[in-house]
């Protein structure tokens, strides 16, 4: 690490803060996250916007929401030391950015978060990861529970489900609209494939679920 570099990081050491973000699926947080983007960009401020890749077939290096708007991101590989990229980025440019915005920061992994978390205690910068809390199964996922272990600040994005009450679960569903109650962890889809809902509606539609299979079964 180079001597300016090293003067600057701990000038700015200790001003950062790793933040949590977390909501259900459609409850706007990559719309929230691209918001945040424009007012950093209207106050002249430094940021990088992030995201993991989960699809190998994506292209373009973007974040879009659903309403349209979009920004450049940096991909983040399963095997990647975030730690060491923002370092080397900071370094080849010589600005320490003042926020990294991170989409979907359930598909981190524990050591990432915590690559994270040394980027805000050494530099200074603040770092917002935006994500799910748990699976379509209602667990955790893995980078969503080291946030919620280390993170300086939490907050949930709150959403509502069709009877009224807040969404807490990410509900996968099949083509039928049946809830489905196995299968992988990840497994990538948007309204055709998720619903948010709460905790009582997930168990209400999983009974449904399963006395029109028993009903399928029957009559077969
Ligand atoms: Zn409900």
């Amino acid at each position: 690490m180079g001597c300016f570099f090293n003067i600057f990081a701990i000038a700015m050491n200790g001003r950062g803060k790793l933040y949590f973000k977390y909501g259900t699926m459609g409850s706007a947080k990559t719309a929230l996250l691209l918001t945040q983007a424009y007012n950093f960009e209207e106050r002249g401020l430094q940021y990088l916007c992030m995201k993991p890749i989960i699809d190998n077939r994506e292209k373009e290096n973007v974040i879009r929401s659903r309403i349209g708007i979009e920004r450049e991101c940096s991909w983040i590989y399963t095997e990647m030391n975030i730690y060491e990229y923002v370092t080397q980025l900071y370094e080849s440019s010589l600005v320490v950015k003042d926020w990294i915005l991170i989409d979907e920061a359930q598909f981190l992994t524990e050591e990432q978060i915590d690559q994270l978390a040394r980027i805000v205690d050494d530099y200074g910068t603040n770092v917002v990861c935006y994500g799910l809390r748990t699976d379509f199964q209602s667990h955790l996922f893995e980078g969503s529970r080291r946030l919620f272990e280390i993170a300086d600040s939490i907050e949930e994005i709150k959403s509502t489900c069709a009877c009224g009450r807040k969404t807490s679960i990410n509900a996968r569903i099949d083509a039928q609209g049946n809830i489905v109650t196995d299968g992988n962890q990840v497994e990538i889809g948007g309204d055709d494939r998720y619903v948010a809902l709460c905790r009582s509606c997930w168990r209400n539609k999983r009974i449904e679920s399963a006395e029109r299979n028993a009903l399928k079964f029957k009559s077969e």
